[in-house]
């Protein structure tokens, strides 16, 4: 399927919920595109053919959606799959990287040894919005001696500035929204 079909066919199962979790947030939904086993394939499989070009040797996935796609894809292409999480959750020795919220911080957590010296590491996660996630949990992969092969999501908030924040990187999504409006 061409890239710009795929784009239509994925929104279809994109549910928009105004006023999540908090007034003025639309929230993009990806639960409704897991649930039809037609639109999480394909998601899937174009996560997957993006992964498999940039030569991954491992996946990074971002709680907790991130979780979702990143388990998928390296299942397909024969990958390890390294879960980055929340503070408090990993039960070995971790590395941290603290990131700017629209008021306060956030912190994620990845273990010391689950990145190898020459590594390439494709990071999955379901949507971008501002980077920073997708930025700190760049700043880890590569702390630990990764190279970022690159960047995987489904969702694209293209009206946000993203872009700078992750400018050495490839990114790739499926899918763009360029406005706030539902
Ligand atoms: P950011 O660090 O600003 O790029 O935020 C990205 C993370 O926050 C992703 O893990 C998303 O799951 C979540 N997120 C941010 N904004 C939204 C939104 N409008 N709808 C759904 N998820 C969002």
């Amino acid at each position: 399927m061409k890239a710009a079909k795929i784009m239509d066919e994925i929104k279809k199962y994109i549910r928009e919920v105004p006023n999540f979790p908090k007034p003025g947030i639309l929230f993009y939904d990806i639960t409704t595109l897991m649930q039809d086993s037609i639109g999480f394939r394909l998601a899937v499989s174009s996560m997957e053919k993006y992964v498999s070009s940039r030569g991954a040797t491992k996946i990074a996935a971002i709680e907790s959606r991130g979780f979702f796609f990143g388990g998928a894809i390296a299942d397909r292409l024969g990958l390890s799959m390294v879960p980055v999480r929340k503070p408090g959750k990993l039960p070995s020795e971790t590395i941290s990287e603290e990131y700017d919220l629209e008021y306060g911080t956030d912190k994620l957590e990845m273990h010391k040894d689950a990145i190898n010296d020459g590594d390439r590491v494709v990071i999955v996660d379901d949507l971008i919005a501002t980077g920073g996630t997708l930025e700190a949990t760049c700043n880890m992969v590569q702390r630990l001696g990764g190279e970022v092969a690159g960047i995987s999501t489904v969702i694209d908030l293209s009206f946000l500035p993203w872009r700078e924040k992750l400018a050495a990187y490839d990114v790739n999504y499926l899918i763009s929204y360029d406005s706030e409006e539902a």
